[in-house]
């Protein structure tokens, strides 16, 4: 068998194994298949490209340019899968893993290319949350901003998820425009290596976007500066030893980790055996112990259940995992791979005996069980294993040692408030579940130990068939916790990529807080294009471009008519004297709906043109009531222009309605599409 050279790519070469590469063994045969790594990389030269070439280059695209990048790359990806697969089968993962590790990295790509259009800007600059009104007449304003950091991001990556765990990390840091110099765990490199060749070799990527380290990362940490960030992902004690660099401690540099978690599974009081939820919990424990070989930073690894239960538990979770065919990944009856490598195997059993000093093994015997197709000497397998603590108030290894394979240690709780003291005693998790039908017991586990984790999955009969899995991080939710888990947080939609991204106050008067964010801002110059702008194209229209209509009373007659053409007849808009006991109105006043109708009727122009539809309002408020009477004329501003597809963008418009006195009566933005 020939052994696969892995090389690096570093400034824009491909470089090959040299002095000091390590060997690579099969999880499944223990032969060395691969070899990385090289004494002689540069990694000033690489730190240099990223911040010289990569930077600048993606900081020139918008954020919109960036998430279609990020689609392509994706699906680039997608047609080159099963070649990852077959390589990846060396791990030790089986198909159903790289389900999770190759099209679940491929998918997280996509979730934020799509993100990336929808919710950020087509532009540079990013505009964080809502205006802050700084001074009494508006002549002074504040916004935050989110803009790139220009270095470069370090990601060091953990074993188990070669594609996934880089894909997570990368998609948020280009889509903020900031290259990546990855640095996947040597054991599993290969992997990543083919899935970066895809991606160079496509031409989707910018010079200097992404470059990738196999082996070791030699002192480039201690070269970054405080426009770098490092995200890690690994254990401990190495994230303690990186975090600790003088050099990242005195720069600042932004340094994010996910580290060991000793993840909770709860079963609920009400979830007694025979229930649904007793049956679910029992299947989420089990694919949890058994997906990836428990090598899942979110695998549970406690087990809390009611002291009433625990028997049945150990049965009914016994039965299960016994059903787990361990063997050769590429075999579709094997249920269960190997774990990565020997080390990892001699790593998980040190662990398994430790949790064996405070907790009896109830199943599984590593040193008696069957392997399918393969060598169980010669490869790294180890079969589910399940313990179980009698005293976990006073045990302290079941809290603290993670044993990263497919062993779980189940204890038993004799209320709910001990149930959570239990789960916090991992002082700090990537993630906890609670299987329970009752949203009382929901709130009390929230409150009780939301602080001590980054994520919070519940699930019961109503959810269980589109629930995504306790030990799924979703592109959409954070990933990370507290304390043991490492105290970072990655995902959560636009979140990560503001991780890339430094935010800066900036305070100023509204046209320069609307030439900084390209979005008009109240009391910003308005320009008057001479044509109605529904009458303009997309490419026509100017960001502050506004129309002053005409005003036009509003009767009696017109509220009672609205009243009984749309069947709102409310008290306010139809009894005085009631209306006049509200302390909100002076009598009778105008519908709130009436006025916006009344405004669409003053502001819109009829022809066929190019604004093709209403998609929506935001942010309505009603000021001050309308009576009859009174009259009514509206502003409409261009506030913000966003490119949606080929043939046409969305245009957000900011309408003010007033009275006769100048007094704002109504407030909001409205939506259009606008064709190009
Ligand atoms: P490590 O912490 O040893 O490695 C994680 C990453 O850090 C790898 O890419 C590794 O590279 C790199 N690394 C290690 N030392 C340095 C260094 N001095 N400078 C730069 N990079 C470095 O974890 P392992 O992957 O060996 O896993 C060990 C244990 O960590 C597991 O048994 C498990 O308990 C825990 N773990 C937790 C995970 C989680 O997400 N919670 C994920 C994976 C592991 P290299 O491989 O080249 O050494």
């Amino acid at each position: 068998m020939s052994i696969q050279n892995v090389s690096s790519f570093a400034a824009g070469h491909w470089i090959a194994p040299g002095a000091g590469a390590r060997n690579i063994a099969s999880a499944i045969t223990g032969e060395v298949i691969a070899t990385a790594g090289n004494d002689a990389l540069d990694v000033q030269a690489m730190l240099d490209y990223a911040r010289n070439v990569g930077g600048p280059a993606l900081r020139k695209m918008t954020f919109h340019d960036r998430a279609r990048m990020l689609k392509a790359l994706a699906l680039h990806l997608r047609e080159y899968r099963k070649a990852m697969y077959e390589l990846s089968f060396n791990t030790g993962a089986t198909q159903a893993d790289h389900l999770i590790d190759i099209d679940g990295g491929i998918g997280t790509m996509l979730v934020f290319a799509s993100k990336g259009r929808r919710e950020m800007p087509d532009s540079t600059i990013y505009v964080d949350g809502e205006l802050e009104q700084l001074s009494r007449n508006g002549s002074f304003m504040g916004q935050h901003i989110c803009t790139p950091i220009q270095g470069v991001a370090v990601h060091i990556n953990a074993f188990n998820f070669p594609v996934w765990g880089m894909l997570e990390k990368l998609a948020p840091t280009l889509l903020a425009g900031v290259p990546a110099i990855v640095k996947p765990a040597t054991s599993t490199c290969y992997v990543t290596e083919l899935c970066v060749r895809l991606m160079i070799d496509s031409g989707i990527l910018p010079d200097g976007a992404v470059q990738l380290v196999s082996g070791g990362l030699g002192d480039m940490l201690d070269h970054l500066t405080c426009q770098d960030a490092v995200a890690f992902t690994g254990s401990a004690d190495t994230a303690l030893k990186l975090r600790s660099n003088p050099l990242i401690l005195g720069n600042s540099v932004r340094f994010t980790s996910e580290a060991d978690s000793l993840n909770a599974s709860i079963l609920g009081p009400d979830a007694a055996p025979g229930t649904p939820e007793f049956d679910l919990f029992i299947k989420e424990v089990s694919r949890e112990m058994t997906t990836k070989a428990g090598q899942k930073c979110t695998a549970i690894r406690r087990i809390i259940a009611p002291e009433t239960t625990t028997s049945a538990v150990i049965e009914a979770l016994s039965a299960r995992l016994a059903k787990t065919v361990i063997g050769d990944p590429r075999l579709e009856t094997t249920r269960m791979g190997a774990l990565v490598s020997a080390g990892q195997k001699r790593d998980v059993l040190e662990k398994a005996a430790l949790l064996g000093t405070e907790a009896e093994r109830v199943f599984g015997n590593p040193d008696d069980f069957q392997v399918e197709g393969a060598d169980a000497e010669k490869g790294a397998f180890v079969p589910p294993m399940l313990f179980h603590c009698a005293s976990p108030d006073t045990a302290k290894h079941v809290h603290a040692s993670e044993a990263f394979g497919p062993v779980s240690t189940l204890m038993g709780y004799r209320d709910l408030a001990h149930a959570i003291a239990l789960a916090t005693k991992g002082q700090g998790s990537l993630v906890a579940s609670i299987i329970t039908h009752d949203a009382e017991v929901a709130r009390e586990v929230a409150l009780g130990a939301g602080a001590f984790h980054g994520r919070l999955y519940f699930n019961n009969r109503d959810s269980m068939n589109e629930a995504t899995g306790h030990g799924s991080p979703l592109p959409h939710m954070v990933h990370g916790g507290p304390g043991r888990a490492g105290g970072g947080e990655e995902l959560g939609g636009i979140r990560a990529v503001k991780h890339y991204m430094q935010r800066t106050a900036i305070q100023g008067s509204p046209d320069i807080l609307t030439g900084i964010g390209q979005q008009w801002v109240p009391g910003a110059k308005e320009s008057d294009a001479g044509a109605h702008p529904f009458t303009r194209h997309f490419g026509e229209l100017a960001v502050g471009e506004t129309l002053y209509t005409k005003p036009r009373e509003i009767t009696l007659e017109d509220i009672e008519h609205f009243a009984n053409f749309t069947g709102d007849t409310f008290y306010a808009h139809m009894d005085e004297d009631a209306a006049a006991r509200n302390p909100f109105f002076p009598g009778r006043v105008a519908h709130g709906y009436l006025l916006l109708s009344f405004a669409a009727g003053l502001f819109v122009e009829p022809n066929e043109g190019p604004v093709l539809a209403n998609t929506g309002l935001d942010t309505l408020r009603f000021m001050k009531p309308v009576v009859a009477g009174d009259s009514l004329k509206v502003r409409l501003t261009v506030k913000k222009k966003t490119k949606r597809n080929d043939e046409y963008g969305e245009v957000r418009w900011h309408v003010t309605a007033s009275n006769q006195d100048d007094e704002m009566v109504a407030e909001y933005e409205l939506l259009t599409m606008v064709a190009y």
